[in-house]
């Protein structure tokens, strides 16, 4: 049965057990070009979530926490509607909902991340987490972009990273009600293909914003979207996320004596 932790009664909480793993969705209100809602990286991490605990609620104990929309999108800064925490912002939330969860018997912290732009943010307040509240913490994507080492269709040359073939076929098949194709564009970089040492996924990073590319928002090419595929997609999403928090539930990193 899944557990959303929000609907408890306090004596409830008591009830919960150590092994539990309590599951901490991050969303985004940002930007998603012209076609897509700013509140695209929320419903696909809400929703996973929601649905993870209902297909898997049985099997593992799952403790849903509510869903924090907001997160670190300054790189949306410069589109009026992009609502973003800053930095410091952002991992002192995080650390104050550790600390209450902390109070709990639950043990088990999942970041569902939605947002590729909070990524490296969230392994360090996994780390600074579990050293100050002594939860075991863990992050997790609905599924890997492709400036995470995740793949990525060849059309969009690794650059389709926001608002692209994927998230738009995702959202097709999520809320197609919010979903405008007759105005998704094509918008890839494509210069940036040559250089091999600096790019995402490239021994070299770097820092940029979105609007640093002339492009509408969009980096990827949502123009073949279908809801077929963001079916097949999501399908696949959620099968690889009971198989993370099957793992996630037994995971220890000590050796077995
Ligand atoms: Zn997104």
């Amino acid at each position: 049965m899944p557990r959303f932790l929000a609907d408890l009664r306090a004596p409830q909480v008591a009830d919960l057990s150590a092994g539990a793993v309590a599951i901490l969705p991050i969303g985004s209100i940002e930007q998603h070009g012209p076609h897509l809602p700013l509140s695209t990286d929320l419903v696909v991490a809400d929703t996973l979530a929601r649905d993870a605990a209902t297909a898997f609620g049985d099997e593992i104990e799952l403790v849903l926490l509510p869903t924090l929309a907001y997160s670190k999108s300054n790189e949306h800064a410069w589109s009026a509607g992009t609502m973003w925490l800053s930095a410091t912002t952002l991992l002192a939330v995080l650390d104050d909902i550790a600390r209450c969860l902390a109070t709990t018997p639950v043990q088990r912290l999942v970041m569902l991340n939605g947002h590729g732009g909070n990524s490296a943010l969230l392994q360090v307040a996994s780390r600074d987490i579990r050293l100050a509240h002594g939860l075991r913490t863990f992050v997790m994507h609905p599924s890997l972009p492709p400036d995470h080492g995740g793949t990525a269709p060849a059309s969009e040359l690794g650059m389709g990273i926001h608002a692209g073939l994927e998230e738009t076929s995702l959202m097709l098949h999520l809320r197609p009600d919010l979903v405008r194709m007759d105005l998704a564009e094509r918008s890839v970089p494509e210069h940036l293909a040559s250089f091999e040492r600096v790019g995402w996924g490239r021994p070299v990073s770097f820092g940029w914003l979105s609007d640093d590319f002339g492009t509408n928002g969009t980096l990827g090419d949502p123009t073949g979207a279908t809801a077929e595929r963001g079916k097949e997609r999501y399908e696949a999403m959620l099968a690889a996320a009971g198989e993370s928090l099957r793992e996630i539930a037994r995971f220890d990193p000590r050796r077995p004596r």
